[in-house]
């Protein structure tokens, strides 16, 4: 079969849960090579497991994103395994639960949250990007969030605050690598049926209060995004640099929603 990935090697974080899992398997279906990273050994070992069992080629990695040291250690890693890197997925980030307003949220929540998602983005770039070039070229992808569009009166100031510098960053390196044939964009997701914010959305009340601006009337799946973040990896999206990729179910576009 002809995979939209045959011959590309991925470097995808986060890849133990949610949307880094299941882009993991998908991108694997599509024929690529995994470098799956995650905090959780475990989580991502079960991840790869499930590639493999599907014929996948795919390998788990610890790192905690937020470590220069295990970011270059990653980056290594890919090329160690199989010779090159063409694909980094910088997906891997948390929502803390005592992150609210400026005045209620801790120093240590936001240097928590900033140093796993924004740092975390950065160090991967960092790392990543003389990987790409050796390979004469590739596709970054990092994970922001509608977030980082439009306010919430339900606040996660640090979680939004580095969600807006994931967006900055990639739009900067967009244009500063162009002309290496490396891409850089950042996925905006919508709020999504994952763990991450079903833990924040922890009552039937808190989930229809957000279900209420969202257009489609439903949180997205992490299935989803691995969709969207297949054609952003993808020589499909040759031409696409620097965006603000948004995959939301409408909840950005909407003032009103049908009810
Ligand atoms: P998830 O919690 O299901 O998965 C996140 C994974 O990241 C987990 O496996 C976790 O162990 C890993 N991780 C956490 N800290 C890490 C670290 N320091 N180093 C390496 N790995 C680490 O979440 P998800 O919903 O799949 O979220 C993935 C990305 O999508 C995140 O960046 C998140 O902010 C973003 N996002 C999620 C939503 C949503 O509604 N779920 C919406 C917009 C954006």
């Amino acid at each position: 079969m002809n995979g939209r990935l045959d011959g590309k090697v991925a470097l995808i974080t986060g890849a133990g849960s949610g949307i880094g899992r299941e882009t993991t398997l998908l991108f694997c279906e599509e024929g690529a090579e995994v470098v799956a990273v995650d905090i959780d050994h475990e989580a991502v070992k079960a991840t790869v497991r499930t590639a493999e069992a599907a014929g996948g080629r795919a390998v788990a990695h610890r790192a905690d994103v937020s470590s220069a040291a295990d970011c270059e250690r990653m980056v290594a890693r890919a090329e160690e395994e199989f010779g090159r890197l063409d694909v980094m997925f910088n997906n891997a980030g948390i929502m803390h639960s005592e992150d609210d307003d400026a005045e209620s949220t801790t120093e240590a929540t936001w240097n928590l949250t900033m140093d796993i998602n924004a740092k975390g983005v950065f160090l991967g770039c960092k790392y990543g990007i003389p990987a790409l070039r050796r390979a004469g070229g590739g596709s970054v992808i990092n994970t922001a969030s509608f977030v980082a569009l439009m306010g919430a009166a339900t606040a996660q100031v640090a979680y939004t605050a580095s969600k807006g510098a994931v967006l900055a960053l990639t739009r900067e390196l967009a244009v500063v690598h162009a002309r290496e044939r490396i891409r850089f964009n950042a996925l905006c997701p919508g709020p999504l049926r994952t763990e991450l914010l079903m833990k924040f959305l922890d009552t039937e009340e808190k989930k229809e209060r957000r279900l209420v601006h969202i257009p489609t009337g439903r949180f997205g799946e992490a299935a989803e995004m691995a969709q969207a973040a297949l054609y952003l990896a993808s020589d499909d999206s040759s031409y696409v640099t620097g965006t603000e990729f948004v995959v939301d179910g409408g909840i950005t576009a909407a003032y009103v929603t049908p009810t």
